[in-house]
């Protein structure tokens, strides 16, 4: 009997999610408002799937997402998302890509949330919503100990070293040439591209860096930043029923100082 119902349910969901699709054709190509009344019924489940909260992240950023075991990701972004998923009673479920795909997973409705230690750009926001920022970031650049890299303007004609689609690979690329700048498919890829004297140096998000220069010898930070960042959520535009319900989630934890303990757990003051 229960499988019975599973398999209607399921029916139904199919059904309501091609209808779904359908109206948001019709609407597109027609450009007025006619699918209103799906819209409203969609708002009441505000999630892709029901009962989760799905979160799109790259677990090669210590300590915001990573794994120790290599299986359960850990970190800040983590634990936020678990705060998250309990206040709106989902349960967390994290996938990891690269980085460069989460925030097209977003955009397409493949998962309901980026957490990734996303810097909040002009660009992004063409595509996807933040919520609040719920914490700092800063561009940082690391060496060799005794490079001759002594300042960011030492990085002109030299191999810089990126992860693919960060904030860090389009600045460098902005700034010095994409000839020069060499893109990695996440920061870890990146170090031991340094560590073997492919590139001269890898720019990367200042709590990252320092946890990949505590792990490898003979890697240092330089003293000037890069540049500095916020880091937000990311969310579907066409979601922001979820938008707004984690926006006052973040806004309460943030007033009360979870925020804060879950980031100084990670990061020391
Ligand atoms: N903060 C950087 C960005 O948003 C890098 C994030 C990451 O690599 N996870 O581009």
């Amino acid at each position: 009997m229960k499988k019975f119902l599973a398999i209607i349910l399921s029916a139904l969901m199919i059904f309501s999610l091609a209808a779904c699709g359908e109206t948001e054709t019709t609407t597109e190509a027609q450009g007025d408002t006619t699918g209103a009344p799906e819209s409203e019924e969609a708002a009441e489940q505000i999630t892709v799937q029901a009962g989760k909260l799905i979160m799109a992240t790259n677990a090669t950023f210590p300590p915001y997402e990573y794994t120790e075991d290599g299986t359960t990701i850990i970190g800040i972004d983590a634990e936020i998302a678990g705060i998250i998923a309990e206040e709106l009673g989902l349960e967390l479920e994290i996938q990891d890509m690269e980085f460069g795909s989460i925030i097209t997973a977003v955009q397409t409705g493949k998962v309901d949330i980026g957490l990734a230690g996303m810097t909040v750009t002009e660009e992004r926001l063409q595509n996807v919503n933040f919520t609040e920022s719920y914490a700092k970031g800063v561009q940082v650049v690391i060496i060799p100990e005794g490079s001759e890299i002594k300042t960011i303007d030492d990085l002109a004609g030299k191999k810089i070293g990126v992860q693919e689609s960060t904030t860090g690979h389009i600045y460098c690329e902005e700034d010095f040439g994409a000839e020069n700048v060499v893109a990695y498919s996440n920061g870890t890829q990146a170090v031991q591209a340094l560590i073997s004297g492919k590139v001269d140096c890898v720019v990367i998000d200042n709590n990252p860096a320092n946890e990949f220069v505590k792990a490898n010898e003979g890697l240092t930070i330089l003293d000037t930043a890069y540049a500095d960042e916020d880091y937000a959520a990311a969310v579907s535009k066409d979601n922001t029923a979820l938008l707004d319900a984690i926006n006052e989630i973040l806004k309460a934890k943030i007033a009360d100082g979870t925020i804060q303990q879950i980031i100084e757990k990670y990061i020391p003051a």
